[in-house]
């Protein structure tokens, strides 16, 4: 038996491992079994390459868990070692800087234990008592027992062991006894192991007998050797790739749209199969994520700096040995071969979209509502991706007819371009609600697109941007002949004293609460509805990217803001004015005078000072002339409530802006009650 001390330049390792990789301590099984796996297969290339001439058709790592002497041991019939090669890798952990290295990464379990190799050491993180014993396939090799207790101590010894391979007994200590339940070693052998490529056996397949589960003789195997991602893409059926999609994510019902097989052996070695999934449920959105495998070993679900940030909205795996898996996420974002593989990956998604595209049109357009919020996301943060994209990207009209951009620039140019060149692309958000503005729209022979997507307000941004003269128009963001202005619109006949009192009319039943309303004249025609509210596509969209954006929270907390557009073609709004005029004329012609009057006066102290400066203005003079003013300001203020007081009894009025509210969703509650009664009282 021989005794030493396993050569490490720091006794601070051991401590290092135990404590500061606490939270990390399951990948113990990773690794063990990871390098068991190695074991075998590299006893499998010796096998074809003739160098080991014993039987390598039956590779398999065994996991075995016995409570009663609280050992979890990992075996395997893979190359096993000499004694020699125990005191070359065991013993010597060879690196040097490691203290500093230690200090400066003690956070950081993956990234010790990627730096120095040091998986086999993992398992001192859940034992008190790690034995090897293995034996090296070579023809008459001695078995050989190497005992550590995590510390730099270790004992090696001969032992008796009948096959090659290597046993790694790890006497679990009593804080991590968790280890040695069949639940928890099954569950992190799913985890890691699902996809190793030699078969890892956990005890016996179980079966259902006389109402309870009873052992079988057969091996329970934990993993698919053969996964669908290593496999050749022309031996694969659509039903194959939804079947291991369902094997990825057991809770995910929604087949997925479709998905990429990636296969890649240069520059850099990548395989993997990502899917667009059809999302349903956000949470389950969110929890099922890509993984991350190493040469079929789960390393993570977290791809963030591996894939653009889009993409991380897809499901799948992605394998790649080049892919530098122990180190932190900033390291990763500057490493050029994972850029490459960033690269790499959006070009396939973007060309595999387009042959979709290309090959089957119909189909992409009906999964289209599903895909867009990828290839919008895709778009507005990857320019790589979005030069890619440009020529598949839909945009989808009321009738629920799909064009790409340029189809649907050629469809509208000619009938909605405005007087200063810009395309006029017009939209609606929600169908129900901006019913009567699309219907508007197309009497007028426009084309409506739906922009009701999550990313649809950032998207419209992104376009107008991106392609100058083209602008987007809510439908309700103006009357339908000044949303898309090609000439003069021939304004109201109304003069100002009209404007300024049927003004105060509808002032007076203005809804005083959920936005902010300012009263315009309008000659829309005669067959136009009488009264339309419509709001400013500026401040609607400021309000809805302040939402999203807390820097903006100015725009947020601003009113809604309507503008209701009063057509002084219309008759009932004629006769509006008429009935206003007979009423009120009397009432209103004292205070009319009166403000005439005054602003007489006013005109007459600004010609006496006419060619003075401001400074040589006698003092009486700006007095007197303050004096007309306050007066002016209280009789109008006279006049206002006399229209108010009129306007509120005035029922037609009341019934005109509740409708044009009802025909936006705006009219709720006691509101919508009162407007019920009144209509009874109108029909009565
Ligand atoms: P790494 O696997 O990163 O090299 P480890 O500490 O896990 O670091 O293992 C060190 C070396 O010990 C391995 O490279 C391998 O040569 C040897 N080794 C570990 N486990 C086994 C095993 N089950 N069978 C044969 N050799 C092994």
């Amino acid at each position: 038996m021989a005794t030493g001390k396993i050569g490490v330049s720091t006794q601070n390792l051991f401590p290092i491992i135990k404590k500061f990789l606490y939270s990390d301590h399951e990948i113990f099984v990773r690794e063990i079994v990871s390098n068991a796996v190695d074991a075998t297969q590299k006893l499998k290339v010796l096998a074809s390459a003739n160098v080991f001439k014993g039987d390598a058709s039956t590779l398999r790592v065994r996991v075995i868990a016995d409570k009663e002497a609280g050992t979890l041991t990992i075996s395997d019939n893979g190359i096993g070692m000499t004694q020699e090669e125990v005191e070359k890798y065991i013993n010597q952990i060879a690196f040097s800087g490691a203290e500093e290295f230690l200090k400066e990464h003690k956070e950081d379990a993956a990234t010790i234990i990627g730096h120095f190799g040091l998986g086999f050491y993992s398992s001192f993180m859940v034992s008190d008592k790690v034995e090897i014993i293995t034996k090296s396939y070579k023809e008459g090799s001695q078995a050989v027992k190497w005992i550590g207790e995590g510390d730099t101590e270790y004992t090696l010894e001969n032992a008796e062991k009948a096959e090659h391979g290597t046993d790694i007994i790890m006497y679990i200590s009593e804080e991590e006894k968790d280890f040695l339940e069949e639940s928890k070693i099954q569950g992190l052998l799913t985890k890691y192991c699902k996809f190793l490529p030699i078969e890892i056996v956990f005890g016996k397949k179980k079966e259902w007998k006389d109402g309870k589960n009873v052992e079988t003789d057969v091996d329970n195997v934990i993993n698919d050797t053969n996964p669908l991602w290593t496999r050749k893409p022309a031996d694969l059926k659509d039903e194959d790739y939804n079947k291991f999609y369902r094997e990825l994510y057991p809770s995910v019902m929604a087949d997925p749209l479709f998905h990429i097989h990636l296969n890649v052996d240069y520059p850099f070695n990548l395989t993997g199969i990502l899917y667009f999934p059809k999302i349903e449920n956000k949470f389950e959105q969110q929890k099922s994520k890509i993984q991350l495998y190493c040469n079929q070993v789960f390393v993570s679900d977290s791809v963030e700096g591996i894939v653009p940030e889009y993409l991380t909205l897809l499901h799948g795996v992605i394998d790649s040995p080049d892919i530098p898996l122990n180190v932190s996420r900033s390291y990763l974002q500057s490493d050029r071969n994972v850029k490459k593989i960033s690269n790499h990956i959006t070009k396939k998604v973007a060309d595999s979209l387009a042959d979709i595209f290309k090959n089957d049109r119909d189909d992409f357009e009906k999964k289209w509502d599903d895909l867009k919020v990828f290839l919008q996301y895709g778009m507005l943060t990857d320019e790589k991706f979005a030069e890619r994209a440009n020529s598949i990207v839909l945009l989808k009209n009321t009738d629920e007819k799909y064009f790409t951009l340029e189809e649907y620039e050629n469809l509208v140019k000619v009938n909605q371009t405005d007087k200063e060149n810009n395309i006029v692309y017009l939209y609606a958000t929600d169908m129900k609600e901006q019913y009567t503005y699309i219907d508007a729209a197309k009497n007028k022979g426009y084309d409506v697109l739906v922009m009701d997507g999550q990313l649809d307000t950032h998207f419209i941004n992104y376009i107008e941007q991106k392609q100058s003269g083209h602008k987007f128009l809510r439908v309700d963001s103006d009357i339908i002949d000044k949303l898309i202005v090609k000439e003069e619109v021939k304004g109201t006949d109304w003069n100002e004293a009209e404007q300024e009192e049927i003004k105060d009319v509808f002032n007076s039943q203005l809804p005083k609460e959920g936005g902010m309303y300012v009263v315009n004249f309008e000659a829309m025609g005669v067959s136009a509805d009488p009264v339309v509210i419509t709001r400013s596509e500026f401040m609607r969209r400021m309000k809805e990217m302040a939402t999203m954006n807390p820097g903006m929270g100015f725009y947020g907390a601003m009113d809604d803001q309507f503008t209701l557009a009063v057509n002084t073609d219309h008759n009932l709004v004629k006769g509006i004015l008429a009935d206003e005029q007979k009423e009120m004329a009397e009432k209103l012609q004292p205070l009319n005078t009166a403000i005439s009057e005054n602003e007489a006066k006013q005109t007459e102290i600004d010609a006496l000072n006419k060619d003075k400066k401001e400074e040589e203005i006698p003092q009486v003079d700006k007095d007197r002339k303050q004096e007309f003013s306050d007066k002016i300001d209280a009789l109008k203020k006279e006049k206002q409530n006399l229209l108010e007081e009129y306007g509120k009894g005035n029922k037609i009025v009341g019934q005109l802006i509740d409708l044009a509210l009802l025909a936006n969703g705006l009219l709720k509650g006691e509101a919508l009650n009162k407007f019920v009664k009144r209509s009874v009282d109108l029909i009565k």
